[in-house]
């Protein structure tokens, strides 16, 4: 491993939310080298940029960047997707599925993924790479009150951050087409969708919400709405809850549903079901179980693996004796 004492002309520092990955890309940017140079000089040849690294964040790398910045192993951290664990998820894992976090499917220098969404205006105002591009509920730039992209907008290819060149101010060129992706056309918000978005970011930071009249834990409402999600929309086969609501915009097009989980979803796909959740959630559980009742689902489609939270399971209670016709 390379020394800690390695002498750097440029010192940028770590930004308030910016991702790991984005702000290794402007330290080696900044001191005119390769990521790949920054790699060997900050780790001995031992290869991160070929992974996630926002995900995988070996504590070795983490380490070092303490070194360089001065900041505190927690400050680093926070700029990964550590910083959730024991919220969105029981532990950080390296690979497989983890609820509400996108991915990005590194392959060789390339993502496969529309995994880390960005909003164009904050790119082109200088602005970082936000970790929070990572998670599933996050639609809309709140600066900026526009939706975010989660490809190029010209050629749709999912964004390497790790591979837009930083030459020159206010122009970041995609890596796979050359068109600057600080300029994009704005698209129309979901309110309800932006709505829950706010919603996330103030359980994260408050650790509790407000569902209804409960107020519930971080925990209990990310792991209850991500179960709620997926009896929504996960299984095709067992469609027609939203499809009866008297709530228009949970009225969405069914047959547009990908099958893969929602954190594969593309951004607009994801939109809707969003906006849906929210809607439930403002009146928990009446609407909720208003179209339950209506539509007759099994109990079961909102059951998982894990007990289901207790404000969740108090509202499935509820619709277990309308079921007993079906
Ligand atoms: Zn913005
Ligand atoms: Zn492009």
């Amino acid at each position: 491993m390379a020394p800690v004492s390695l002498q750097w002309c440029a010192h940028p520092q770590l930004a308030r939310d910016e991702a790991l990955s984005w702000w290794l890309h402007r330290f080696a940017w900044a001191n005119a080298i390769s990521n790949h140079t920054l790699e060997r000089q900050l780790f001995g040849g031992r290869a991160f940029w070929p992974r996630d690294v926002d995900r995988f964040a070996p504590v070795l790398l983490v380490d070092q960047c303490v070194s360089l910045l001065g900041l505190s192993k927690e400050r680093m951290e926070a700029a990964t997707l550590r910083r959730y664990e024991g919220v969105l998820y029981p532990r950080l894992t390296i690979d497989g599925w983890l609820p509400w976090i996108m991915p990005v499917g590194v392959f060789h220098r390339t993502q496969q993924h529309h995994g880390h969404a960005y909003c164009p205006h904050c790119l082109g105002e200088g602005r970082p790479m936000r970790v929070a591009g990572r998670l599933a509920f996050e639609i809309a730039c709140i600066r900026h009150q526009c939706l975010l992209w989660d490809a190029c907008p010209r050629c749709d290819a999912p964004v390497t951050f790790a591979r837009v060149q930083l030459i020159m101010a206010g122009r970041f060129p995609c890596p796979a087409c050359g068109a600057n992706l600080a300029v994009a056309p704005r698209r129309p918000l979901v309110r309800r969708a932006f709505a829950f978005e706010h919603r996330c970011h103030a359980a994260l930071r408050q650790g509790f919400s407000q569902v209804g009249t409960t107020r519930v834990s971080a925990v209990e409402f990310f792991a209850g709405t991500r179960i709620l999600l997926r009896g929504l929309y996960g299984r095709r086969y067992l469609n027609g809850l939203t499809d009866t609501s008297t709530i228009r915009c949970l009225r969405w097009a069914s047959a547009a549903r990908p099958t893969t989980p929602f954190e594969h979803w593309r951004l607009q796909a994801r939109l809707h079901p969003l906006a849906a959740l929210e809607a439930y959630l403002r009146d928990w559980p009446k609407q909720f179980l208003r179209d339950a009742r209506r539509s007759g689902v099994y109990r079961c489609r909102f059951e998982s693996t894990a007990a289901n939270p207790p404000w969740l399971a108090n509202a499935m209670a509820e619709i277990e004796p309308a079921l007993s016709h079906v």
